[in-house]
């Protein structure tokens, strides 16, 4: 086997509910993920070592210095462990083309991990019945952080734990969404630790997180208006503490038209969510005259995880 490229989306979370710390020190978490048509590809290529290339994918504006090139580089231990549980050497050239935002809330760098799953298993594991099945690949990239599963198995999933134990959830139709990136990423643990600091603040302790009905039922139905309404994420009073430009930034997306707005995951990106997609693109354009934000992008979602192309 030459070469193997696979394509993996970003992800929105649609609830984030954050409840209390654990004993392990990680937050309990319901984590309503979507994937959604903005794609990082990576390509495995067999090598005399391991390495790792990165660059911005074509029409992109993806700051990538923050991305790391060697082992600290999330595809490149991906890539360990999936050595490691076939008893190959991890000698593979990993060619990052980068469309997700990075440090953006929407996981690109679990993301170029389920990519690395997908593609070494392949490349180093091409027999017609393989080793390593899709739930290995899952279970190996948990060990990696608690997007990577979801990365891998893509569409729209509730997960609960720290956000890794993942059930598929029922959707109907497309959504489509238009995203606003943003200039310097936010440091995920840092919104963590912010949206803990004002609870503390506020005299408010966590309540534990459950699902909500009127999501999971607006994804079922395909109802577009029903979703917009049923967005939350509790980590958006810390991305904007941290970042009170984003305030701007979703008060636009929602003057435009938006029927959701919110901040993705851990942010900086914002989300909108619109009726068709012609609404998208016309919300699109009319964020792109804005200027509150770095990139507008548009996308649909769910679609599938890691795939190889
Ligand atoms: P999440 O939504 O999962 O909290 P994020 O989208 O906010 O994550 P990422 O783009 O995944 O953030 O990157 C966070 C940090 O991880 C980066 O600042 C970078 O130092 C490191 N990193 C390691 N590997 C990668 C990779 N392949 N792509 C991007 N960042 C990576």
């Amino acid at each position: 086997m030459s070469a193997v490229t696979v394509r993996v989306p970003a992800k929105v979370n649609l609830q984030l509910g954050v409840g209390p710390i654990r004993d392990d020190g990680y937050h309990d978490l319901v984590n309503v993920f979507h994937a959604v048509s903005l794609f990082d590809m990576v390509t495995a290529e067999p090598a005399r070592r391991l390495e790792v290339r990165v660059q911005a994918a074509p029409h992109s504006r993806v700051a990538i210095d923050g991305v790391p090139t060697g082992e600290d580089n999330l595809a490149a231990k991906a890539a360990r462990l999936v050595a490691d549980r076939l008893g190959v050497d991890p000698h593979v050239t990993l060619r990052i083309r980068k469309a997700i935002p990075v440090a953006g809330g929407m996981a690109g760098g679990s993301a170029d991990a389920a990519a690395a799953l997908v593609a070494c298993a392949r490349l180093w594991d091409d027999r017609e019945r393989p080793v390593l099945t899709r739930d290995d690949l899952m279970e190996i990239g948990a060990g990696l952080g608690s997007d990577v599963p979801f990365a891998v198995l893509g569409g729209t999933a509730v997960g609960v734990g720290r956000g890794e134990r993942l059930t598929p959830a029922l959707t109907r139709g497309t959504f489509h969404w238009v995203f606003a990136t943003a200039d310097g990423g936010l440091s995920t643990p840092a919104v963590y630790g912010e949206c803990d600091r004002l609870r503390q603040e506020a005299g408010q302790p966590a309540a534990r997180p459950a699902v909500a009905a009127e999501l999971m039922t607006a994804l079922a139905t395909g109802d577009a208006k029903g979703l917009g309404a049923a967005l939350s994420n509790d980590l958006q009073p810390a991305a904007l503490s941290l970042r009170p430009s984003l305030r701007r930034t979703l008060d636009a997306g929602r003057d435009l038209g938006a029927i959701g707005a919110l901040v993705s995951g851990s942010g900086p990106t914002c989300a909108f969510l619109a009726e068709t997609g012609e609404d998208a693109a016309d919300l699109a354009d009319a964020l792109d005259g804005a200027d509150v934000a770095r990139q507008i992008v548009r996308a649909s979602g769910p679609v599938p995880g890691a795939t190889l192309i």
